[in-house]
């Protein structure tokens, strides 16, 4: 796996130091956390259906597991590289302590483009990786999930050759797993979810009136839709969102059913307004990805990829509340100058932390063998994005810093804390 693109990981880890300032924790442990604590680096040779064979390369990260094994999901994608997979492991770190959930952080990464694949070459790629990495995961040691690109039928397929390799049937070593394998409940929407129970708090502080707030929302997959669904239910006013082909507007607000209708029978937003009922049902300009970004709406969601908004953007972002449903959107230099602007952003580690929040629920009921109806998973969910939500709020107004400072200090306190309870050099200086 190549190693270019190494600033990704360096602007992640940037976010250290200035916790750190907040954190009250000692030296050592933000030194531990600037490192990863185990990156395997693999071949997997596939037998494609035409007879030839290729290799593809892929690698698993262990970040830190000083607060349980690690957890992250595997990404299958062209240009994923080491120092991303490194980040996102990074990120999981910060994002499980967030939400005091009892894990590490890890990330895993084919370079593949499986839109070329057939599903079986697909389904030989995923019991091959795991063929390669069964030593190296496990329910105690690492637990992977779905991440971009990979689902819960592959998850199912990874935890069947786990299982085959250990000679035991072992649903707790992988997350995001088909329901009927052990799969949980509420699962499926809980990365949308998580970030509008955060939504939800915002607006008891900011006393919030739903239809008088405007959503624009980049990325229009699983997160996205499930987050839209949720608001307009609500009664918050979707004024905007996108895929990767472009995004549609409608200063009303958008009946988001019909959107989703669409966009799951149609595969892209396009249709939405060119085709037939739907069309008449939805009208909508249409704009690009880079011109919703820039609407003047009162939430902008990005729900899509990395680095999004840059130092080249950001002066013209016009929403005042950003919520990051994808991982890393905002490079650390944008996010200084919307932090200067008064702008707040709903960080990533908190905001999307819903998705990790069930995959734990998953995994403790694959342990105990015994399964909770939707209604427990979904306020279970709440308890925790709630009550850490408050937590994050409350730090960043004690300290009048951003809200994304405040995670990565709540952070840094739980993990440094862990970290500090095997000893630091202070206590080994007495001994
Ligand atoms: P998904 O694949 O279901 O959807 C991604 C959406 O983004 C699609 O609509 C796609 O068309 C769109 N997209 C891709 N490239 C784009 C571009 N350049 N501009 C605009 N739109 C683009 O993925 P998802 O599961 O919804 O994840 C979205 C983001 O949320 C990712 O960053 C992911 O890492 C993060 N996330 C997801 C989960 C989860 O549980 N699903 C958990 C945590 C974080």
């Amino acid at each position: 796996m190549s190693e270019s693109n190494g600033s990704i990981f360096e602007d992640a880890i940037k976010r250290l130091d200035k916790a750190f300032e907040y954190a009250n924790i000692d030296p050592e442990a933000l030194e531990k956390l600037k490192y990863p604590k185990a990156v395997f680096q693999v071949s997997i040779p596939v037998r494609m259906d035409d007879g030839s064979l290729r290799v593809f390369q892929g690698a698993r990260v262990r970040y830190n597991d000083t607060r349980g094994p690690t957890k992250g999901g595997i990404r299958y994608h062209p240009d994923v590289n080491i120092e991303e997979v490194k980040a996102l492991a990074f990120w999981m770190t910060c994002k499980c302590a967030v939400v005091g959930i009892p894990y590490g952080g890890g990330k895993g990464g084919i370079v593949v483009n499986p839109k070329e694949l057939s599903k079986l070459e697909l389904e030989r790629l995923s019991r091959g990786f795991i063929q390669q990495i069964a030593d190296f995961i496990g329910p105690e040691t690492d637990i992977p999930a779905p991440d971009v690109y990979t689902n819960a039928m592959i998850m199912g397929w990874m935890m069947d050759e786990y299982s085959k390799i250990k000679r035991q049937h072992t649903p707790a070593v992988i997350t995001g797993k088909p329901i009927p394998l052990g799969g949980s409940l509420g699962r499926d929407d809980a990365t949308g979810r998580g970030a509008y129970y955060c939504i939800k708090q915002l607006e008891k502080h900011r006393q919030w009136k739903p239809s008088e707030i405007t959503v624009a929302i980049q990325g229009f997959g699983n997160a996205g839709q499930h987050f839209a669904r949720l608001m307009h239910k609500d009664g918050y006013k979707i004024v905007a969102v996108s895929d990767s082909r472009g995004g549609i507007y409608n200063a009303t607000g958008f009946d988001v059913p019909s959107l989703i209708h669409a966009k799951n029978e149609t595969r892209q937003l396009k249709a939405v307004y060119c085709e037939g009922s739907v069309c008449e049902a939805v009208p909508a300009d249409t704009i690009t990805n880079a011109e919703l970004l820039e609407l003047d709406v009162d939430i902008l969601v990005p729900a899509a990829m990395e680095n999004q908004i840059t130092e080249e953007n950001v002066s013209r972002i016009k929403a005042g509340v950003l919520c990051e449903i994808a991982n890393g959107p905002t490079t650390s230099t944008a996010d200084e100058i919307l932090a200067a602007a008064g702008k707040l952003v709903i960080p990533d580690i908190l905001a999307n932390a819903g998705g990790v929040t069930v995959s734990y629920f998953e995994w403790v009921q694959n342990k105990a063998g015994y399964y909770w109806p939707v209604e427990e998973v979904h306020q279970k969910l709440e308890t925790i994005m709630t009550r850490e939500f408050g937590a994050v709020y409350a730090i960043m107004e004690q300290h009048k810093i951003s809200m994304r400072t405040a995670a990565y200090t709540h952070a840094l306190t739980r993990i440094g804390e862990a970290i500090a309870s095997q000893g630091t050099s202070t206590y080994f200086a007495k001994a």
